[in-house]
């Protein structure tokens, strides 16, 4: 059995309180959300500077729901079970509960936080292993050495981001408030991630992602679409969402995608639209579109499955987002 490091678990009632131990921990605490990524990984003592955890079970200050003006807030506390079928969210924004409920199993969604799934650590078949395996290879770039057996001869860890959620929202063009004891900022939640899979977030240590922000825009459609081997339960190795915004009468003023698991940092395709010769979404620009990522996106052999193979599946996925756009109801973003 896997056994982390002992470390103690810390309790805050209010999130002044949460801020200010945060501060003074000089980065050796850990916020402990759902803990269904935390814990794994600290069994796999990939913290090794981590002596503690801080619960934020108490704090309702990152709960809740509501629409502000044009834009949907969520709490980064909220689990994705609740979200997935939370009324104000399936009214207005439908595809993005969809999408939180294909996020892993079941058991994961009801203690899984959003905030969690957006800070989620990279993924590399190379380093989530026990200690004693990535020691016997003499550790990475991620891990307390100088190489990567990814990509030999490296000096950037290629580790993928694996997330569901930031796929989906970086697509509707959300923003995160990240709050510490010096005040708060708003970020393009595409902001809070860097090409550096060893340090992926650009988050501060003394740094807590509070609240998620959505504009709810009228007309705009969403499409989120993966695929795993056992989709009940395993992390993507292919994911990507699509959204369209078009006028009334049907021409398509902006279509973007967005592509996960190639690197720490989701792939942004944001001029799509340039590619419809017709300036509306046909079976023809459907294809382009399709191509078009396919040539653009190179898979690592960071993640299980040939990357080849996961590469046609873009390709495949891509196809199937476009197309729903075109088909599914459930997919446009609501604002009555
Ligand atoms: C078997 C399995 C299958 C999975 N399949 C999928 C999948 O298909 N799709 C997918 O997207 N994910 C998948 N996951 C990942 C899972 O969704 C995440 O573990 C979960 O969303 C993390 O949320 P959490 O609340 O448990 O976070 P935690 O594990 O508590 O935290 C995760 C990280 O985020 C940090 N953190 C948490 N909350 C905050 C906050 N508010 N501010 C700043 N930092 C914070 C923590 O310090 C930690 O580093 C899977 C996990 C498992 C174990
Ligand atoms: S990509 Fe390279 S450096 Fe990063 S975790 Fe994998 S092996 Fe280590």
């Amino acid at each position: 059995m896997l056994r982390p490091k002992p470390f103690d678990h810390k309790t805050c009632f209010s999130l002044k309180e949460a801020l200010h131990l945060l501060d003074d921990s000089a980065g050796g605490i850990k916020i402990l959300a759902g803990g269904t990524d935390l814990l794994p990984n600290l069994k796999h003592r990939l913290y090794p500077e981590t002596g503690a955890v801080l619960s934020l079970r108490n704090l309702p200050e990152l709960r809740g729901v509501e629409t502000q003006q044009n834009e949907l807030i969520i709490g980064a506390g909220e689990r994705l079970a609740d979200l997935s079928s939370h009324p104000a969210l399936v009214a207005t924004l439908p595809a993005l509960a969809a999408t939180f409920g294909t996020i892993a199993s079941p058991q994961i969604r009801n203690m899984a936080t959003l905030g969690g799934n957006l800070c989620l650590d990279t993924r590399c078949r190379y380093i989530n292993q026990t200690d004693f395996w990535r020691q016997a290879l003499g550790g990475c770039l991620k891990s307390h050495g100088d190489q990567c057996h990814v990509v030999p001869g490296g000096k950037n860890c290629v580790a993928a981001f694996s997330g569901d959620a930031a796929i989906a929202l970086i697509a509707l063009e959300a923003e995160v408030e990240l709050l510490s004891v010096q005040g708060q900022r708003r970020i393009p939640l595409v902001q809070l991630y860097r090409s550096n899979g060893a340090a992926h977030l650009t988050l501060h240590p003394n740094e807590l992602l509070s609240r998620i922000f959505i504009p709810l825009i009228s007309g705009r459609k969403l499409a989120f679409r993966k695929w795993s081997v056992r989709r009940s339960i395993d992390f993507p190795l292919v994911n990507l969402a699509v959204r369209m915004d078009s006028d009334a009468g049907g021409n398509v003023q902006k279509l973007v995608a967005v592509v996960g698991v190639l690197a720490a940092k989701p792939k942004v395709f944001p001029r799509l639209a340039d590619l419809l010769e017709s300036g509306t979404l046909d079976a023809r620009g459907i294809e382009t579109i399709a191509d078009f990522l396919f040539r653009k996106c190179a898979p690592l052999p960071n993640v299980p499955y040939d990357p080849g193979y996961r590469k046609e599946m873009l390709r495949v996925q891509a196809r199937r987002a476009l197309h729903a756009l075109l088909q599914e109801d459930l997919l446009s973003v609501r604002q009555d």
